[in-house]
């Protein structure tokens, strides 16, 4: 894929905000239910909302990536130190992209709710932000950022 730079970058994020379709506002699809010890902070306007189906499909979408990139290397099949690099060439413009919406959405979030703590939350089904329960903060950290580790065999999303 392009990388893609300024306007274009903003032009594409309004195509993909513009593209949600109003069921998946109700952000039931990939993010899970609140958890009862969970506290409830601001629940997401539509807006916000989007932004964050936006980042679900970016990730949802390098996922699959690299999962497919995975099952090519148990595959054990033809496949060459070039066809990773050229892997890791194509992916990384794209997870750059994810970063900085990820990034566009917590600012954004963080601007309407300025004592939002800088970890150990998280957005719930429904457009619940919430407090996560401390039970497992780093996991559930992690979990939320999607966090990327690009590694010598190409970039890997922590799982
Ligand atoms: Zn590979």
């Amino acid at each position: 894929m392009k990388h893609l730079s300024g306007m274009a970058f903003f032009a594409e994020l309004n195509r993909r905000l513009a593209a949600v379709s109003p069921e998946a506002l109700s952000l039931t699809e990939h993010n899970q239910p609140r958890s009862p010890d969970e506290k409830v902070l601001m629940v997401l306007s539509d807006d916000q909302r989007r932004l964050a189906v936006v980042v679900n499909e970016l990730t949802v979408e390098i996922k699959g990536l690299l999962a497919e990139h995975k099952a090519q290397h148990r595959n054990g099949s033809d496949h060459s130190d070039e066809d990773c690099e050229a892997f890791s060439r194509e992916t990384a413009p794209k997870i750059d992209e994810l970063d900085t919406m990820r990034a566009i959405m917590w600012s954004a979030l963080k601007k309407e709710l300025p004592e939002v703590p800088e970890t150990g939350i998280g957005i719930r089904a429904g457009g619940e932000l919430v407090e996560l329960a401390p039970t497992n903060p780093i996991e559930e950290l992690l979990r939320r950022s999607g966090v990327v580790i690009v590694g010598d065999d190409g970039p890997h999303l922590f799982e």
